[in-house]
């Protein structure tokens, strides 16, 4: 069943653990979400950044979501990731979305308040919840910069201005992650998540899942993390087995045992993320 992001997250944060969001772009990837969060019974969110979105078609992505989780018993959100305007999450809101991001991020401290005012404006209206963000979170090329200017990770004061100041549902900020691929294990800043969590009193989003360990994810869990965003890992799963299904067959021309069998290593990684997460066999009896 289709639910809120902010309603998902409520849940988590109760029983202690994170919902794993995963970025999708086409039909093998959409069902390997879902498949493998309704054989993990796990609560889930899946995700499209506006270049994902436009790729798809928002409705037709919509569409297949609402189609193939109206069988299942578990709870999904559908959320805009990284939304790059105010028009962006308007659109998003027609396509069906339960859950916008607004990343106003790179804009001034002012501008981003304003933007994300307007954003959760709208999304309340129409009974949907707000992702914000504060701090910069780079590519991994970046964040070797970020760990030595700890300035520009998020500042827990301006996190809680910024909540209290824009009504968002949950806040990701910017403590040590990035997105891609990391070069050695990222360095969390602990301390700053916990006074960011105590002072915002509002779930924390943890962008650039792939590759942190399972260790810091944890503690980051118990430290207020609610949502985490793994995209590259299961983009990864899902090229590493194209590579080998066409090594081993490279005449292969049925589309969908190469699709399906890469379908399949995204299964595997999505639920191996959930694991991680702590969020299997958590939609059991969900209300
Ligand atoms: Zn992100």
């Amino acid at each position: 069943m289709l639910q809120t992001t902010s309603r998902l997250l409520a849940h988590a944060k109760n029983h202690g653990y994170a919902v794993g969001a995963f970025n999708t772009n086409n039909l093998e990837y959409i069902q390997a979400i879902l498949e493998a969060a309704e054989e993990a019974q796990s609560p889930v969110i899946i995700q499209a950044a506006g270049s994902e979105i436009d790729y798809m078609d928002g409705y037709v992505f919509t569409d297949i979501v609402r189609r193939i989780t109206g069988r299942m018993s578990i709870p999904v959100a559908i959320n805009l990731d990284h939304g790059e305007s105010y028009d962006r999450s308007i659109q998003c809101i027609q396509y069906g979305f339960t859950s916008v991001m607004f990343d106003g991020s790179r804009l001034s401290f002012e501008d981003n308040i304003a933007v994300t005012r307007d954003v959760v404006k709208a999304a309340h209206a129409a009974g949907i919840s707000v992702e914000g963000e504060i701090g910069i979170i780079g590519g991994t090329a970046e964040i070797e910069d970020m760990l030595d200017h700890s300035q520009e990770l998020s500042n827990p004061e301006e996190c809680r201005y910024f909540v209290e100041q824009t009504g968002v549902d949950c806040l990701a900020a910017s403590i040590g992650t990035a997105h891609g691929l990391y070069k050695a294990a990222p360095k969390l800043d602990f301390e700053r998540l916990k006074t960011i969590a105590a002072l915002t009193k509002v779930p924390i989003v943890l962008h650039g899942g792939t590759g942190v360990p399972a260790a810091d994810i944890k503690q980051a869990i118990s430290l207020g993390v609610a949502k985490i965003n793994f995209s590259t890992v299961v983009r990864q799963a899902c090229i590493s087995q194209m590579k080998v299904t066409l090594a081993d067959d490279p005449d292969n021309l049925d589309l969908m045992n190469i699709l399906g069998r890469s379908k399949d290593a995204m299964k595997k990684a999505v639920i191996d993320m959930m694991t991680m997460c702590e969020s299997v066999q958590k939609a059991e009896n969900w209300q």
